[in-house]
């Protein structure tokens, strides 16, 4: 018998249904049961790993300790589980094709044909049950991008259908979410979507156990009696997923319609004990009754896209509710940054993040919004490309050094301040060959950073070619500038900062990755109270 349970979620209708918040909130709730959850998404898209697509395209790349360029979805695992994900949490149609075809070229399949089933299907079912295998986890949630019916997410129905069928009953479940959409001109909710999401599902040979239904309005007793008859479910297995003014309200939700509990009896496993939410609930408390508020710029440009800087907008979330303030972000568009918008909307700011990005466009709006924070001692966080703007911008308009540029943007600049690593020289492919994951950083005292993480070493997750060129240091560090982080083993400039400036950050590393409800992020707490301050000192000043 299998000793881990087994969780598949699959979506009909629509996508953008929120499958990964369903799965991190059941999660959560087996979690505070005391169960051993971790959640795994399976992307039937192509590429070998999102690290190479626009954010545009699928939004941010979200990145884990191990270094893995990985869907948005982990973001929601680990923020909801504080629990770390890896490579093996997120696996793409490239990865397993790319998998079959390296083991069909050392000659692993004897001479067979090497076909989707079963070897595509094998190689999916073994990627589902490494983490299960890996006997640290009571339950695995596998996650399936895309909707059912669509082509390319067939080898993994299949594979989802054929392990259900080898797990045996009580070892693995499918939930299924759909949409019920309200029809307002006829002043009713519809079922025939579902119904027919869920005969697509059983086409392929899978019988829905829950549905999770998302909508609008609630569903009546009888609503639930009719989704349940005709899909053939029972109806405490019918879930009502109405829309929630925060994704962190889902898991209560959840727990009122009973989500966990089902699961856990259909899966055998003892459901009487209820979830501990208690340090969850405090959050969401906090995070609803915010006493005062701030206005923090994201200064990007992706900015069109919200998915594109999905963890930072998470991380100030965690950091509003630790400080117990709204942070309103004011998100601004780095090409369109105008002597108007820097009068009438950066001006007003009370923190400014500059954002990370890749590639020329938008790079002097954004050294144009770092400076207007150094000189107007507005706080200033910026992320990676942001730290790296950072250097630009205090190289050229404090150390004279007027053409400074990276050499990503200006590959002749005679000024290249932020530089290619150099292991990066001769790297030609593109897809995960950054300086990908977590790596040491080294603090230095009576530093703001110091301050912040209470720890003279720190493990930060990064994703980046350039870096900060070793041989302007001594020349930025004359003109004031200070090196208060470094790589340990390398020397590799990861923090800067300011002084004569109440909180200016620049890190080459990403910390919104790593700010869960638990344990919101240190820096981006700091930031957020240094806003605070900062609101305080001007309401202060204009008193006076
Ligand atoms: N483009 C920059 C680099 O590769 C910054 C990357 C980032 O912001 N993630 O170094």
């Amino acid at each position: 018998m299998a000793s881990t349970k087994y969780i598949f979620v699959t979506g009909g209708v629509s996508s953008s249904l929120g499958k990964g918040i369903i799965a991190a909130s059941l999660a959560k709730l087996l979690q505070a049961r005391g169960y051993r959850v971790t959640i795994q998404k399976l992307d039937p898209y192509i590429n070998i790993d999102p690290g190479t697509l626009n954010p545009y395209e699928h939004g941010e790349c979200y990145v884990t300790d191990d270094g893995a360029e990985t869907d948005l979805d982990l973001g929601h695992y680990e923020r909801f589980l504080n629990v770390a994900t890896s490579q093996a949490n997120n696996v793409t149609t490239g990865r397993i094709y790319q998998s079959v075809i390296d083991k069909e070229r050392r000659g692993e399949f004897l001479g067979k044909t090497v076909q989707v089933i079963p070897h595509i299907t094998n190689e999916i079912k073994e990627r589902i049950q490494i983490l299960g295998n890996s006997g640290d986890y009571d339950i695995v949630i596998t996650e399936i991008g895309g909707t059912v019916g669509d082509i390319e997410s067939l080898p993994y129905i299949e594979s989802i259908r054929q392990l259900k069928w080898e797990l045996g009953k009580q070892n693995s479940l499918v939930i299924h979410l759909t949409l019920v959409p309200y029809l307002a001109a006829a002043g009713e909710l519809k079922t025939k979507p579902t119904q027919h999401s869920v005969k697509t599902l059983m086409e392929s040979g899978i019988q829905a156990d829950i549905l999770v239904c998302r909508t609008e309005h609630e569903l009546s007793y009888e609503l639930r009696a009719k989704l349940a008859r005709f899909c053939n479910v029972e109806q405490e297995a019918v879930i009502q997923s109405i829309d929630a003014s925060t994704i962190y309200d889902v898991p209560n939700l959840m727990l009122e319609e009973g989500l966990d509990g089902i699961t856990l009896s259909k899966l055998n496993l003892p459901n009487t004990s209820s979830p501990d939410l208690s340090q969850w609930n405090e959050f969401v408390s906090r995070h609803k009754n915010p006493k005062s508020e701030v206005t923090i710029g994201l200064i990007g440009k992706y900015v069109e896209l919200q998915d594109s800087y999905k963890s930072i907008l998470e991380a100030f979330i965690h950091a509003g509710a630790e400080n117990e303030v709204k942070v309103n972000i004011e998100s601004i568009h780095s090409e369109h940054i105008t002597p108007d918008v820097i009068k009438n909307k950066i001006a007003k700011l009370d923190g400014v993040l500059v954002a990370p990005g890749f590639g020329e466009r938008g790079i002097e709006g954004k050294i144009k919004a770092v400076q207007y924070a150094r000189e107007h001692k507005i706080p200033f966080l910026g992320i990676c490309l942001g730290m790296q703007m950072a250097v630009i911008e205090y190289s050229r308009n404090v150390c004279n050094l007027s053409k400074a540029n990276s050499v990503e943007m200006e590959p002749n600049t005679p000024h290249p301040v932020i530089n290619l690593m150099e292991e990066q020289k001769s790297v030609i492919d593109m897809g995960g060959t950054m300086r990908l994951g977590a790596w040491e950083c080294k603090l230095e005292a009576d530093s703001i950073v110091r301050d912040v993480y209470k720890n003279d070493l720190i493990l930060e997750r990064h994703r980046h070619r350039y870096e900060f060129n070793e041989a302007y240091r001594e020349q930025l560090e004359e003109a004031g500038m200070l090196i208060t982080g470094t790589n340990p083993d390398t020397g590799l400039v990861e923090i800067i900062e300011l002084p004569d400036h109440p909180w200016f950050v620049g890190v080459q590393y990403h910390p919104e990755y790593k700010s869960t409800v638990s344990e919101p992020h240190p820096l981006f707490v700091a930031f957020v109270r240094a806003a605070v301050s900062y609101v305080q000192d001007r309401s202060n000043a204009t008193m006076t």
